[in-house]
């Protein structure tokens, strides 16, 4: 935490963590962070544009790009995308778009069991 911060918000000194932090990397699935289904959109790849840089795979906060060694083209994991866009907003070659859940079958991810 900065000293301005601190000082702006008066954050008592022993409340005080230090900028920046160390996570392992990638965080993974985690199961109890199934998307319900209140996704609205979803990312869509366009693979003649992507360049495989991993971008997506790097800033998905729910690790949900990864690259299949097989096809060597990035897949997506419908069961953990919140739709945040974070990846659409960080891929420098413009290979992902979002689109609306209606124009998919299914619609949404869902849950095996709602809460
Ligand atoms: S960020 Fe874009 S170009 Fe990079 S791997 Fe992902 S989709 Fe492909
Ligand atoms: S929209 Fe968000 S949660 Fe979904 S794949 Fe992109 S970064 Fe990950």
């Amino acid at each position: 935490m900065s000293p301005l911060y601190c000082e702006k918000f008066r954050i008592p000194k022993h409340l005080e963590i230090a900028d920046g932090a160390v996570v392992p990397a990638p965080v993974g699935e985690q199961p109890m962070m199934k998307t319900g289904n209140w996704r609205i959109e979803r990312p869509v790849i366009d693979h003649e544009k992507c360049t495989t840089c991993l971008n997506c795979f790097i800033y998905c906060p729910d690790s949900c790009w990864h690259l299949d060694p097989k096809s060597e083209k990035m897949v997506w994991d419908a069961i953990y995308c919140k739709g945040c866009r974070i990846c659409v907003e960080e891929c420098p070659a413009d290979a992902l778009r979002l689109e609306n859940e209606l124009n998919f079958k299914g619609g949404v991810a869902r849950l095996d069991k709602p809460y």
